[in-house]
């Protein structure tokens, strides 16, 4: 293999991947910024530098995700350890931790759970900005929870926990002031399962029976049991849920239902308050 210069390389990279993405790609590489790239197009790689882009510019062309590739993705204000055992943050769900933070008191210490939490990034961001609350966040992988306590302590957050747990199955009779959850949603037959990113990330944080509904039905369900009174409940659902979710917390007995919009304009959050005493 001939030594190879940023532009050389870069211009191999180019007939086979998107522009940014190689500029991504390389500057993670090279721990660079991209006017580093622009200016210094004439340095000369490394052999393992090279070796290391050219298979992930292979890897990108086949599709893999930027954000498994340098093995992180930003969220709301931190960066968080991704791999292929959890979903990507995505930025509406970014709207759910705004929700959460409004029904959370900055003066108070308020118990709060996350169901599903993958990465971790939701429970986190959670607790970094609600210092004097205590997080709960469970998750049925082991190799998630595994990923999101790595998270919670590079970014130095002690307020929050993780358990693995199918839903609620280990919590007992824990009760909280907040449930919070981006359960998986899309429907089995989704063909968006077979386009862009969503191909690599792990079906089970994805995908569920019955439309999408099951998960988020067991937990509307399930919920109240581990609610305080007046305590709140908030779901992310896909486009189309939004009537589906209200009905089953209507169902469940919960009180100011409401739907929220992500930046896109679309229903993105469900939630409402229990207020029956259990
Ligand atoms: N919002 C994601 C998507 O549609 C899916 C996340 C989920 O299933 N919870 O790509």
């Amino acid at each position: 293999m001939p030594s190879l210069t940023i532009e050389q390389i870069l211009r191999h990279a180019y007939q086979r991947i998107d522009k940014t993405d190689a500029h991504l790609l390389l500057q993670h590489i090279l721990v660079v910024n991209h006017a580093f790239l622009l200016t210094h197009s004439d340095q000369i790689l490394t052999l393992e530098q090279t070796n290391h882009f050219l298979h992930w510019v292979l890897q990108r062309s086949e599709g893999v995700p930027i954000a498994y590739l340098i093995g992180q993705r930003e969220f709301y204000d931190s960066v968080f350890k991704v791999s292929d055992a959890v979903l990507i943050p995505r930025p509406e769900t970014e709207l759910l931790v705004d929700l959460a933070l409004n029904l959370t008191p900055t003066n108070r210490a308020c118990r709060i759970l996350d169901l599903g939490t993958g990465s971790g990034a939701i429970a986190i961001t959670v607790a970094k900005h609600r210092a004097l609350s205590q997080v709960i966040a469970v998750d049925v992988s082991v190799d998630a929870i595994s990923i999101a306590d790595w998270n919670a302590k590079n970014l130095r957050i002690s307020n929050v926990r993780f358990v693995i747990s199918n839903w609620f199955s280990e919590l007992s009779n824990e009760k909280f002031d907040l449930i919070i959850t981006n359960p998986p949603y899309i429907a089995e037959n989704d063909p968006h399962l077979q386009q862009g990113d969503l191909r690599f990330e792990p079906k089970l944080a994805l995908s569920a029976d019955h439309s999408g509904m099951n998960c988020m039905s067991h937990i509307i369900q399930t919920a109240p049991q581990h609610l305080e009174k007046d305590g709140w409940l908030l779901l992310e659902h896909g486009y189309d849920q939004a009537d589906k979710c209200k009905i089953l917390l209507e169902n469940g007995n919960f009180t100011n239902i409401c739907s929220y919009p992500d930046l896109a304009g679309i229903m993105r959050v469900s939630g409402g308050q229990f207020s029956v005493s259990s």
